[in-house]
């Protein structure tokens, strides 16, 4: 059954001239079916450069409209239309405008784990893996504002001299993550290394042997001559960490660190979204194109 699902999406893909994306937290079924897995923004810009005219975007929300704010005249399908991500709904437009108000003049930092319309309110956005380069190229101000994520401000904060005012969001997945948790790893696994990702509060960070991005641990864990590592982010990215190194081994630093929303996609999913073209994700034009601008100056920091 299963198998003849994903035949049908492999013809659908071909039929429709469609891409599938998959974040590294997703399923595996869903990695193991997917032309391309990544972070984010790492997916969204290699679908910028394809002649693919549909997006499945095999994530949460923000991620599909990310890839509509760069992709807009491909079509851009989210499987599951309630797949959101509690960090991005911690803070709305209106929030950043009252921040603004409140610190004029200061940059408005906003992590790409954000809406459309958040992030057409920013200055630029940043990734967890660029936050520092980004807060630290605003040569003229000795403040800056990042949101919505607070372990982010915090990590970032302990990298620059510049003072880091923050929202008070997080994500749910890894701000609960506590240090009992990863100390009981590190005692059943002496020999693993452990990876944290800068969403971790600041008592986890103080524990790694790594500070990184998804993508900077998928690096790391290939390059790195030790064979076993306690991985601090959604587990979701142990499956593509045990496929891409199958002689390692590799331990969740928690087994509460699942996301809801990543599990939600089922293969049932992917299969309607093709034959149907819905859910489609549209951003207005002009959000879209505010939103372009702060992803745009990001690019430009960090390339
Ligand atoms: S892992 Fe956290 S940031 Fe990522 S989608 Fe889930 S709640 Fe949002």
């Amino acid at each position: 059954m299963t198998s003849n699902i994903a035949h049908r999406i492999v013809q659908l893909k071909r039929d429709r001239k469609a891409i599938l994306l998959a974040h590294n937290y997703q399923p595996p079924h869903i990695q193991d079916l997917a032309d391309i897995t990544g972070d984010s923004l790492e997916l969204s810009r290699e679908a910028a450069n394809t002649d693919a005219e549909v997006i499945v975007f095999c994530g949460v929300e923000f991620m599909a409209e990310t890839a509509a704010i760069l992709n807009p005249n491909k079509t851009v399908l989210l499987p599951r239309l309630d797949a959101g991500c509690p960090m991005a709904d911690m803070i709305t437009a209106a929030d950043v405008a009252a921040v603004r108000a409140q610190h004029p003049g200061v940059p408005i930092v906003t992590y790409v784990n954000s809406t459309a319309t958040v992030k057409a309110e920013s200055t630029v956005c940043c990734t967890s893996a660029n936050s520092i380069q980004v807060v630290e190229s605003f040569r003229d101000s000795d403040t800056v504002y990042m949101a919505p994520d607070q372990n982010l401000a915090k990590y970032t904060a302990r990298h620059t001299k510049k003072k880091v005012l923050h929202w008070e969001g997080y994500c749910p997945i890894h701000h609960h993550l506590t240090v009992e948790e990863v100390r009981a790893q590190q005692e059943a696994h002496p020999e693993a290394i452990f990876l944290a990702h800068p969403e971790c509060p600041p008592e986890i960070l103080d524990l790694a042997h790594e500070v990184t991005s998804t993508s900077g641990m998928i690096r790391f864990v290939k390059e790195s001559s030790r064979k076993s590592f306690i991985i601090g982010t959604e587990r979701g990215i142990l499956y593509s960490m045990k496929k891409m190194n199958p002689h390692k081994e590799f331990y969740g630093a928690s087994p509460r660190m699942v996301c809801a929303d990543m599990a939600k996609t089922s293969l049932e999913d992917v299969l309607r979204a093709l034959e149907t073209l819905e859910p489609r994700i549209q951003v207005p034009e002009e959000v879209r194109i505010r939103a372009l601008k702060a992803v745009e100056m990001m690019l430009r920091i960090s390339s």
